[in-house]
């Protein structure tokens, strides 16, 4: 196996072991990057000199360290982790994925970059998206869509496109996104990663560009469902600079993660698995269900009735909150330019005024939010039957690149089975279910908010019980 290609766990422990230099580990990434990024166009900043340094400087500290040192403080110390462009990083240009902040560079630190960089981590750089995270395939990024690795004729999934096919292609051991509708999700599902989407608050968004502030959750892309639980235990918490940041207590993720799934009630909603959905994901479903049934899992039917209102009530509040927070780029701060905002922007910057517009705020805005809290309540019912609940991420596989770029409303709705969480605010982990049409599809966990222990150990559980985490692409 390469170095590129280990899990965070494998290589924490052959770093503590001195058995890899974190230069070693450092190197074999930007090698994988300079051999497939042109072709993938997963980055769209790479950071060799500074990456190399850093890992140097990892390297050092592991030598003046005992193993036992090296433990949980320095857990991510000499790991390769790639960024999505809309994390600020001191120094370091940040594009949002849009020409209009083509020549930005942040004076300051994003609080999870901050808490990256404490833990050791080193930045290999800022990958690609959707600009202003605007989008479900890649393609709306001012710098060109990113391919997926697992077919490059195909779209790897958005707005998180780089993060997710990076990791896939083995160019990071794992990368963080957002996700505000499904962009974490999405493109875990597409690229055949874990994507976990943490309940809305559990990571600060402070030092994040903003997309829409009521849903903008943030997490990460991993190679397994215990990498993941090993970055939440490092970005979760209460920060200062984010009051959306509540005091509930971080558990320690890793911990319950060999439970099982025995006795655990998981909800399948019979409104998800409806009209639309592509026949071999919904026959990809019906055996994952099988495989936690076998593990021990109690699998029962749930209803959350306003799931239809979803995409409606999803794209009235996103573009609103969006027309406010685009606004702070007028041509005069950031040194940004506004001619450059693509046609995706343009459009919800003039569909978000008009909805917040004296005269129909009452008939869209307003009925929207009311309409957001049916969609929790149906949540907060059916959390009251089972412990989580699972649903296909995507309805259909991943489609071809230029195939509904043309038709946002038909792009619009690729939404439909993640936007509903971010409405309500919990947390939802992407984990890969298997092949469709020969390219990859992801289950998606749910649970109430603040559930992420239970739903990383419902997806280890899986993940173990299956092989699909364990294929990779053919690059
Ligand atoms: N695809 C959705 C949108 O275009 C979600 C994007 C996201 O989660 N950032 O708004």
């Amino acid at each position: 196996m390469k170095l590129n290609q280990l899990t965070i766990k494998q290589a924490q422990e052959g770093l503590k072991t001195k058995k890899i230099s974190s230069v070693e580990l450092t190197k074999a990434c930007l090698e994988q990057i300079k051999k497939h990024n042109p072709s993938l166009n997963a980055f769209i900043t790479v950071c060799e000199d500074s990456a190399l340094h850093e890992a140097e400087k990892a390297d050092q500290q592991f030598n003046n360290l005992t193993i036992q040192q090296s433990g949980n403080s320095f857990s991510l110390l000499g790991i390769p982790i790639a960024l999505k462009d809309l994390f600020s990083i001191k120094g370091i240009k940040t594009t949002a994925g849009s020409k209009v902040l083509e020549n930005y560079i942040p004076p300051y630190d994003a609080t999870v970059v901050k808490k990256l960089k404490d833990r050791g981590a080193v930045i290999i750089g800022k990958t690609n998206l959707d600009a202003w995270a605007h989008g479900s395939s890649g393609e709306n990024s001012d710098f060109g869509p990113t391919k997926n690795p697992w077919n490059i004729d195909y779209v790897p999934g958005g707005s998180s496109s780089g993060s997710a096919a990076a990791l896939s292609a083995d160019m990071c051991l794992a990368s963080t996104g957002t996700d505000t509708g499904g962009s974490i999700r999405l493109p875990a599902s597409f690229c055949n990663v874990v994507g976990l989407k943490p309940t809305y608050g559990r990571v600060s968004r402070y030092g994040i560009i903003a997309m829409a502030s009521s849903l903008d959750s943030i997490g990460h892309f991993t190679k397994t469902v215990e990498d993941s639980a090993i970055l939440l235990n490092v970005t979760a918490g209460k920060d200062q600079f984010d009051a959306t940041t509540p005091g509930v207590e971080v558990q320690n993720y890793t911990k319950n993660l060999n439970s099982g799934v025995k006795s655990i009630k998981i909800g399948v909603p019979k409104e998800y698995v409806a009209k639309g959905l592509d026949k071999n994901v919904q026959t990809k479903f019906e055996e994952a269900i099988k495989v936690l049934e076998g593990l021990g899992a109690i699998l029962e039917e749930v209803t959350l009735p306003h799931t239809e209102y979803g995409i409606a009530v999803y794209y009235i509040i996103q573009p609103s909150e969006v027309s406010s927070n685009l606004a702070r780029y007028d041509g005069i701060r950031y040194g940004s330019a506004r001619e450059n905002f693509g046609d995706e922007a343009k459009r919800r910057i003039m569909l978000g005024t008009y909805t917040l517009s004296s005269g129909y705020y009452e008939a869209y805005y307003k009925k929207a939010m009311f309409v957001r809290t049916l969609i929790k309540r149906d949540f907060d019912e059916a959390f009251k039957k089972v412990d989580a609940i699972i649903t296909p991420v995507s309805p259909t596989p991943p489609w071809k690149l230029g195939e509904k770029i043309n038709d946002p409303l038909k792009m619009y709705l690729s939404d439909i089975l993640t936007v509903t969480a971010n409405l309500a605010g919990i947390p939802g982990l992407s984990v890969p279910m298997g092949f469709a049409s020969g390219l990859p599809v992801g289950m998606q966990i749910l649970g109430p908010q603040f559930s992420e222990t239970l739903l990383l150990q419902i997806g280890h559980t899986y993940e173990q019980a299956t092989e699909w985490h364990n294929q990779n692409p053919k690059l």
